[in-house]
């Protein structure tokens, strides 16, 4: 298993681009290893340009809940490709995919489309705050939300590599109105509540945790957050760029029966292309230009291309028992993994097809816990699977992924290798 052509790739690579990657943690520095370049993928294979083979968990973080290379989702983007590639006019065919979003996510009656999940996550808090006419946003330690300046405080996912507690480049000013508690913590945020509630506009969180690796709330803690920001008058923002979609048709708010303000999308939605989607109450949406004063924009929004991928994959979401299928595929595996990990001080935390393993004794439930787990360990781990051909997410703070594409056979032969590996790290 060599990776010649891709270390040449890398070294080239650098000289234009800095990292050598368009997003930092594609550099796997924090796992202590080089960047494979991929040439092709197919259903959870990856093969990268030395001719490697690898089983896929990672599934571009999430977005491949179908596996890569969908025949149907291809086929129906190559029919798109045929008719022009953007107008900047409507189309049908985002009415159908906002549409299917409003049909399937509770809280959802408006939806508006974007093209990444850091332009969703900002909008809807420009939204919320042009609604309440207020300015504090609360986030939690270990949330990512994208990398809008005023959201990179305490920020999970790849900022969480960097030794500063958020990004440079962003003025203080600029994060003045953003308070971040830690994660599970819900008498922080009743005091945080008493002392600023006529200033909260929203509280956005993940409603799991996943760019920290895998952390679930405790019990009551959703209903508690929604029972709190009513009474002040603040909105509740689901950050379920992640989970929507995988966890439920209708995301985490199906799941755990909370219902947000807003919420918002990526990742799955646009099947492999550029969409994001930002939406909730009709009337919350209701300020948004034309109908009212808050601004909001994008010259490919909502694009054919993307729309095409997000209405073919969402409608195979659609068939029945696809999520139960999914469901029942990963706890087979999560039992096994389990069994597996026994008494080597990994904890493994999962909800439905994600998981995460933290190299450490504690419990892990929130981001002060992550920091104290062994990442060196998890260094380790990563690169002995890399090895083996087996590509988890690469870093100690992100989730791994099971997907439909997934075969009985691949996830056993995963098994195999990472009992192997977990014996020798
Ligand atoms: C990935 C992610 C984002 C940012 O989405 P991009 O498309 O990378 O801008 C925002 N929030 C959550 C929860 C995410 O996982």
């Amino acid at each position: 298993m060599q990776r010649i052509l891709s270390e040449k790739a890398y070294k080239e690579a650098v000289k234009y681009i800095p990292g050598g990657v368009n997003s930092p943690v594609r550099a796997l520095r924090s796992v202590g290893a080089e960047p494979l370049f991929i040439s092709k993928a197919n259903g959870v294979t990856l093969t990268d340009i030395d001719g490697n083979e690898l089983t896929d968990f990672c599934l571009s973080w999430g977005v491949f809940i179908l596996g890569h290379n969908h025949k149907l989702v291809n086929e129906t983007v190559k029919n798109a490709i045929d008719l022009g590639t953007s107008y900047g006019i409507p189309t049908l065919q985002e009415t159908q995919l906002a549409r299917l979003l409003v049909e399937s996510v509770p809280s959802l009656e408006k939806v508006r489309f974007v093209s990444s999940g850091t332009e969703a996550v900002m909008s809807a808090i420009r939204v919320a705050r042009g609604f309440t006419r207020r300015n504090i946003i609360v986030k939690f330690d270990g949330c990512y939300h994208g990398h809008a300046d005023h959201l990179l405080v305490s920020a999970g996912s790849g900022v969480a590599q960097l030794n500063a507690s958020s990004s440079s480049g962003i003025p203080e000013d600029f994060t003045k109105y953003t308070l971040s508690l830690p994660f599970n913590d819900i008498e922080l945020v009743k005091a945080v509540f008493e002392e600023h509630g006529d200033d909260i506009a929203a509280v956005i969180i993940e409603p799991v945790a996943a760019n920290m690796g895998v952390i679930l709330l405790q019990a009551g803690f959703l209903k508690d957050l929604r029972t709190i920001t009513k009474k002040y008058g603040a909105l509740l923002i689901f950050d379920e760029v992640i989970t929507g979609f995988r966890l439920a048709l209708g995301g985490a708010q199906e799941r755990f029966g909370i219902t947000p303000d807003l919420s918002t999308f990526g990742k799955i939605i646009g099947g492999g292309f550029p969409a994001a989607a930002f939406g909730g109450r009709a009337d919350v949406m209701a300020v948004l230009a034309p109908d009212g004063p808050v601004y909001q924009a994008g010259t490919l929004s909502g694009n054919p291309i993307a729309m095409a991928a997000g209405i073919q994959t969402l409608q195979l979401l659609q068939q029945p028992d696809f999520y139960k299928n999914l469901e029942s595929k990963s706890n087979l595996f999560i039992t096994e993994l389990k069994d597996i990990i026994k008494g080597k001080s990994i904890v493994l935390n999962h909800v439905g097809s994600m998981f995460t393993l933290f190299f450490a004794d504690h419990e892990i439930r929130n981001f002060a816990d992550v920091k104290r787990s062994d990442t060196e360990r998890f260094a380790r781990f990563f690169r002995a699977l890399l090895h083996e051909n087996i590509y988890f997410s690469p870093s100690a703070y992100e989730t791994s992924f099971i997907s439909a594409a997934h075969t009985g056979q691949q996830l056993e032969q995963t098994l195999s290798i990472l009992k192997k590996v977990i014996s020798t790290i």
